[in-house]
């Protein structure tokens, strides 16, 4: 007898629970909603339908990465941010929640250019220079990140999205010295680069740590390097009125203001806290 999607949500859920996933409720729907084509209502009406064995085959395949820690947007390949949809694999960090705080900032300040053009420093999966290329008008943006398959992933969404006019992609490293020289001037600069401490990586969810890549993560020596490196070439970087826009890691949005004070001098600097209150995201306009 073919299982009812409630029946397999109670399933995946009990297994998810023996394997120490803390949030096993979640999976389960997810992977069924994404099998059977469904929105979360749509699966609610559905709940007490038969789901047809190889979905159900299918569907246990999948709970059992979960089970491995694998995290669930590696598992669909699939997120949505700032309601842009992206292909999301292990060769770039899984955009989140917080990061959509950044961007819509970013936007507020991007709409006062007419013709803005935008440096997106660690571009990852592109989906900030994606979520910015779909909602602001006119805009340009070169994208950079130091890892190639990052940029192989960045460039396939900027296609799926129809943005790949907007935004040159480009290998580089901002921490190499020559970077700053070589890279141009712009109206923005928006970042979420590495801000963890190398010593705190053991302490993080077996999802981060062994699924996403490190690069993306931590940052060689001192935490707030790219910071720095950005605070320092900022001024040279910057046109007019240019803004710096970033994100920041628990606990660092002092440091990095004034980090950002020291080097840029006179600056409006204001701070955006994340929807758990945590200061989240620095927005540094140039006066
Ligand atoms: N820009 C990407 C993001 O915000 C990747 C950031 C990173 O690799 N540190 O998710």
């Amino acid at each position: 007898m073919a299982l009812t999607v409630a029946e397999l949500i109670a399933e995946g859920i009990g297994c998810l629970k023996s394997a120490g996933i803390d949030d096993a409720e979640i999976a389960p729907r997810s992977i069924l909603q994404y099998l059977l084509k469904q929105t979360s209502s749509g699966l609610q009406v559905i709940i007490d339908k038969a789901v047809p064995e190889e979905t159900a085959e299918l569907y246990r395949k999948l709970v059992k990465k979960r089970c491995g820690h694998v995290p669930i947007q590696y598992i669909l390949g699939e997120v949505e941010f700032y309601n842009v949809k992206l292909g999301i694999d292990r060769r770039a960090m899984i955009p989140r929640p917080e990061t959509e705080i950044l961007v819509e900032n970013t936007i507020s300040i991007l709409n006062s250019f007419s013709n803005p053009y935008v440096l997106d420093i660690g571009t990852g999966s592109g989906n900030i220079a994606i979520a910015i290329a779909s909602n602001v008008d006119n805009v340009k943006i070169k994208a950079v990140d130091i890892s190639d398959e990052a940029l192989n992933l960045a460039v396939e969404n900027a296609r799926l999205n129809d943005v790949l006019d907007d935004i040159e992609f480009i290998q580089d490293d901002c921490l190499r010295e020559r970077f700053w020289e070589e890279v141009g001037r712009f109206d923005v600069i928006v970042s979420n680069p590495p801000y963890i401490d190398a010593g705190d990586f053991d302490k993080l969810q077996p999802e981060i740590k062994l699924y996403e890549p490190k690069i993306a993560l931590i940052t060689p020596g001192n935490p707030l390097l790219f910071f720095k490196a950005i605070a320092q070439h900022g001024r040279c970087a910057l046109d007019v009125n240019g803004a710096i826009c970033c994100e920041v890691g628990i606990g660092q949005a002092l440091k990095v203001s004034e980090i950002l004070k020291k080097y840029l001098g006179d600056v409006d600097l204001k701070i955006v806290k994340d929807l758990t209150g945590i200061e989240r995201v620095i927005i540094c306009r140039l006066i």
